[in-house]
């Protein structure tokens, strides 16, 4: 796995309001369903997981390369590059030290 810079220290504060709450804007556009959802650093863009049927977050990025997501599930707290296949956790998140001590 390559290193990657855009995970480190990024907290909820780092991502901007959901354009969609609640909501994979191109199911909604399509009418298609979504299982989970991911929620773009860069613009807000809500899309669906790469187990939902279209794939819409994942689509996104091939769409705009913008390359850092987060889940928006709730108690998830990870996020993802896709440029680096990286993942990380937000830092204000609920402490987990189990997660923490196997960072290095
Ligand atoms: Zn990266
Ligand atoms: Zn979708
Ligand atoms: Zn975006």
């Amino acid at each position: 796995m390559e290193t990657c810079k855009h995970l480190e220290n990024l907290t909820t504060s780092d991502f901007p309001k959901p354009k969609t709450p609640d909501a994979c804007e191109d199911c909604l556009v399509e009418g298609t369903r979504w299982i989970e959802l991911r929620e773009c650093q860069e613009c807000g863009h809500v899309g669906c997981c790469d187990s939902s049927p279209r794939r819409h977050a994942t689509e996104h990025f091939a769409k705009t390369q913008h390359s850092v997501m987060r889940s928006v599930m709730p108690g998830d707290a990870w996020t993802w590059c896709y440029v680096h296949g990286a993942k990380g956790e937000l830092s204000n998140a609920a402490a987990r030290p189990e997660l923490a001590a196997a960072r290095t």
